[in-house]
């Protein structure tokens, strides 16, 4: 703690919760049993600290958390800032006849994206495109290194959304549009939280994790508003109750069984088919809070609000309180209103509209992850870690992770990987953009462009790859003696809501983007690469285009891109979503009936030198070898024998994807994720067979 911060004051009168040594169970019981219904209620309520009026507000009103949300500016911009404004906080809570501690939130969905020259993920989207859950625990560990040695024990993150249509503006937040693909990577929860049990969270490299937005918000349909102000973001979900199992609820099986500490409801609302109630929003929904997520599931955390959430209840502010705590909500994220919540929280208790063992409840969860975290005993920031911060380690881990984030859908005429004998001729809006390339959710809530922080942007990278570039943004001279052009094109950054409203809100190019792929692609052989939060349509194009890259929003390395691009290390993504034609197709989703891609949901070509050859009887051995895992059980002999398909497959469609050859392709990812190895390889000969008519 600072100098200027007092130590905790260890209770002179032996009061059991604060004995460490007692199991956090016994600890809990004691304390809530001594708690008036005004500090239960306090405890309940999540302030945004730039709403509160003065800082004793923090004791007179018993706050449970205080956050730094989305639109709070401006954050901190150092470690030590983040720290001493945390502890500021921190020794008002002392003040209270309990001292308990506060929970501090931030939203750090991608490294520590609060934070100045901290190591910048990429988005989600990315981290699906790797198929990798070892790098996704490692982006985990890192960004919960970096957001706890800045005094923040608590992150909205992951999310768990499992995207359905592309014009949603959270999709890059989403691993992929397949279930087993999110689950698959839920392994960033250990990153960020440490064991099941909940056991490493007291250390000072670990933070309690979200799973959110629960459940359904990336299935909402395009059109579908309740608030009015929307088209798709926090609208309607509709869904049988199957759809609704299989695709939006079971990632957060996997989560609750990984020992996830807390879980925001969804802004949307749920419409399940055919159960007659029409669409509610979630954080009314009792018999999904209660029932599935707390009761079926046994979810042990605590539910956190969405930011002002409640207030989208229909009724009035009595009934959104009485509403939401007793659907299961256990803290509010108010974030203005704390006081109001407050007292109408007690005022509906008192008259028996809220029972108190229901408060008592949600106050015993709260209070379990509070000593869990250790905070009773260290409420004041242990910034000792705070050189880790953006240190070449963690960069490492993140420029691995763009790397291998790099989706190759088209490689013809040798584009790629490029050599450094080469001249290479760089021009687009996103080529040398740290802001573009890192997107929403970075230093400010929507992201900006521009040099926000540290880091190299995909120009630099190729600069310092050894590369011989010459770079103009707009591509006003792409003439003569290059040997080949990579334009940089895609997204500026956005964040919640429909998108990257000022390119119109569809996934087509700017104009200005496809003025520039146009001029060098005309003039020499081209790479173009797409660097956005979710697929851009380039039609026709893909005939005028030699190589083409999605990059998604690969961070603050942009090292990892070029490492890619000049052949440190090969292509292996995959994508994580299905890459539509157009935009009438959307939705679009691996298993639909008319399934008719520009690219389908698990494709992306490798330039890894030792690809398995061979053609029909080299898949006859691959799927002897998946149904023998089948058999046995062995997951790594699986995976081995249907990536060898895979790849084998992959470079003999490499540039002629038909429809017909796609859909088996893109279900054999599924299949692979859900350990089926013989069906996986199965499906890839079926690709392989559509393709080559003379059969296999
Ligand atoms: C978002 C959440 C976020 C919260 C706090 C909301 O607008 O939907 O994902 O955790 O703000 O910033």
């Amino acid at each position: 703690a600072p100098a200027e911060t007092p130590q905790v004051v260890v209770d002179a009168h032996g009061l059991p919760y604060l004995d460490p040594k007692l199991p956090v169970r016994k600890r809990v019981a004691d304390l809530v049993s001594r708690m008036s219904l005004e500090e239960k209620a306090g405890q309940m309520t999540q302030a945004e600290r730039g709403a509160l009026t003065a800082q004793g507000d923090i004791a007179a009103y018993d706050l449970g958390s205080l956050l730094s949300g989305g639109g709070s500016t401006p954050t901190p911009n150092t470690p030590e800032a983040w720290a001493k404004m945390i502890d500021g906080f921190q020794l008002r809570a002392q003040a209270t006849r309990f001292q308990i501690p506060l929970i501090y939130g931030v939203d750090a969905v991608h490294g520590h994206n609060n934070l100045v020259r901290s190591t910048i993920m990429p988005h989600n989207i990315g981290i699906g495109a790797t198929r990798d859950p070892q790098l996704a625990y490692e982006t985990g560990s890192v960004t919960a290194a970096e957001v706890r040695a800045t005094g923040i024990p608590w992150d909205f993150a992951p999310c768990l959304c499992v995207t359905r249509d592309e014009r949603w503006g959270r999709s890059y937040e989403a691993f992929g549009e397949d279930p087993a693909l999110v689950e698959s990577m839920e392994t960033v929860i250990q990153g960020l939280q440490g064991a099941r049990d909940g056991r490493d969270l007291k250390d000072d490299d670990k933070v309690l994790a979200t799973a959110k937005h629960f459940v359904g918000d990336g299935g909402t349909e395009y059109g579908s508003s309740t608030t009015g102000s929307y088209t798709i973001d926090q609208g309607v979900t509709k869904v049988t109750r199957q759809q609704l199992e299989a695709v939006h609820l079971a990632p957060y099986g996997t989560a609750v069984d990984r020992g996830i500490g807390s879980v925001m409801p969804s802004y949307s609302s749920l419409d399940i088919l055919g159960d007659g109630q029409g669409p509610v929003k979630m954080h009314a929904r009792a018999d999904m809070i209660n029932g599935v997520l707390k009761g079926r599931m046994d979810f042990d955390g605590f539910v956190i609000s969405d930011w002002a959430a409640i207030d989208q209840i229909p009724g009035d502010y009595a009934s959104d309180v009485r509403t939401s705590v007793n659907a299961g909500l256990d803290m509010i994220m108010v974030p203005h209103a704390y006081k109001d919540f407050r007292t109408t929280l007690i005022d509906e208790v008192k008259a028996g509209r809220v029972s108190e063992k229901r408060v008592t409840d949600a106050v015993s969860r709260i209070l379990t992850q509070k000593f869990r975290l250790g905070l009773f005993e260290k409420p004041y920031a242990d910034t000792s870690g705070a050189s880790r911060i953006g240190s070449p380690a963690h960069r490492a881990v993140a420029r691995e992770a763009a790397a291998a984030s790099q989706v190759l859908l088209k490689n013809a005429n040798g584009a790629l990987p490029l050599k450094t004998s080469q001249k290479v001729y760089v021009a687009g809006s996103n080529a040398d953009d740290i802001g573009n390339q890192t997107g929403g959710w970075t230093i400010t809530w929507q992201g900006s462009s521009g040099k926000i922080t540290d880091g190299t942007t995909i120009l630099e990278g190729m600069r310092k790859a050894g590369g011989d570039v010459t770079y103009s943004k707009d591509a006003s001279a792409p003439t003569g003696g290059y040997d080949v052009g990579v334009v940089v094109v895609g997204e500026t950054p956005y964040a919640e809501g429909v998108g990257d409203v000022g390119n119109g809100n569809d996934l087509e190019l700017t104009a200005a983007d496809q003025a520039a792929v146009d001029k060098v692609c005309g003039a020499m052989k081209c790479a173009v690469l797409i660097v956005s939060g979710r697929p851009q349509l380039i039609g026709d194009r893909l005939a005028d285009v030699d190589a083409l890259v999605a990059s998604w929003l690969p961070g603050t390395e942009g090292d990892g891109v070029a490492d890619v691009l000049y052949g440190k290390r090969a292509f292996t993504g995959q994508l994580p979503v299905t890459w539509p034609k157009s935009e009438a197709q959307l939705p679009i989703n691996v298993g639909d009936t008319s399934y008719d891609p520009q690219f389908p949901y698990g494709w992306g070509l490798t330039t890894l030198t030792k690809v398995p050859t061979g053609g029909a009887s080299a898949l006859r051995g691959l799927a002897v070898l998946a149904r023998a895992a089948d058999r046995t059980g062995s997951s790594e002999t699986g995976r081995t024998a249907v990536t060898k398909a895979r790849l084998l497959v992959q470079q003999k469609l490499a540039s002629t994807i038909t429809p017909a050859t796609a859909k088996p392709f893109a279900e054999a990812d599924h299949l692979l994720l859900t350990g089926r190895y013989g069906d996986a390889v199965e499906k890839l000969t079926e690709a392989y067979r559509n393709f080559s008519p003379s059969g296999v």
